[in-house]
């Protein structure tokens, strides 16, 4: 089925940020087609993203306005959309968001699960300061199917990430969300550590049993692995678990091991 885009006019393009490094992020589209059933992004949507992701009438004209004035900084794009979903190969108001950031003097800090990003590499490289990250959270692909069905796959991602460090661009990697008793961090480290200058470590955090989340995410195990279910549960929503107190100690003992940039947000 494709995609229809409707109107988010007149919102604002250019957000304060809610990220500590950053104090501004972009949001080029709002939902996102990559549709994984976890996103945290789905407890606020306002589409069906299989049907419908809401756009920028006036993009660039508006995004020029917005940004006068601001002083030279790296924004954040990626936060609650991806920026280089399938849409993008259409409308460009990612590649319009760089020329424009680019143009006034700003970098980027991209995060994306898309191959797509590679195509941008004219633009990030004059762009001092810029990064681009990709999000992992599966080791296998027949888990990523389950719970990421549109989104590239994990081969796709990695050598998108090569092609943008190789290109001299910072890279970094999320390994995010940790889905308790499926993401395997070793494995998912051993395969990030050669190509992002940076591991971030994010687990999955679903504040209430009624996001919409959290039944997208309680729909798949029942289906897939009902055995696993109430364990599940119990880490997720216990900060405190010592499911987590022992990976945050495994984590720590690999970083001093092998003196990665690893960081640990779990
Ligand atoms: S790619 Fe990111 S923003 Fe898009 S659905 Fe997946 S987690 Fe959410």
């Amino acid at each position: 089925m494709s995609i229809i885009t409707g109107s988010c006019s007149p919102r604002n393009i250019l957000h304060p940020s809610t990220l500590l490094d950053f104090k501004y992020e972009i949001g080029p589209y709002y939902g996102c087609e990559h549709n994984c059933h976890y996103c945290y992004a789905h407890d606020t949507e306002e589409t069906d993203w299989k049907k419908e992701i809401l756009v920028h009438e006036n993009f660039a004209p508006q995004l020029q306005t917005e940004i006068k004035g601001l002083e030279k900084q790296t924004i954040f794009i990626g936060k609650d959309t991806d920026p280089y979903q399938p849409i993008e190969k259409k409308l460009q108001h990612t590649r319009q968001t760089l020329e424009i950031l680019s143009v006034n003097g700003h970098a980027a800090c991209i995060l994306t699960k898309s191959d797509m990003v590679v195509r941008d590499i004219d633009l990030l490289r004059g762009m001092p300061g810029s990064s681009v990250g990709m999000s992992f959270s599966f080791q296998t692909e027949r888990s990523r199917e389950i719970f990421e069905d549109n989104a590239p796959a994990n081969r796709t991602r990695l050598e998108a990430l090569w092609k943008i460090k190789e290109a001299g661009i910072e890279t970094y990697a999320l390994v995010s969300p940790v889905m308790p008793l499926i993401t395997n961090i070793e494995m998912q480290i051993n395969m990030l550590k050669p190509v992002a200058d940076t591991i971030w470590i994010y687990r999955l955090e679903i504040h209430s049993t009624e996001d919409k989340s959290w039944e997208n995410i309680e729909n798949i195990l029942n289906k897939f692995c009902p055995q696993n279910l109430k364990s599940f549960k119990e880490i997720t929503f216990n900060k405190k678990h010592q499911y987590w107190s022992e990976l945050r100690k495994k984590l720590e003992e690999i970083k001093n091991c092998e003196k990665l940039a690893l960081i640990v947000e779990i």
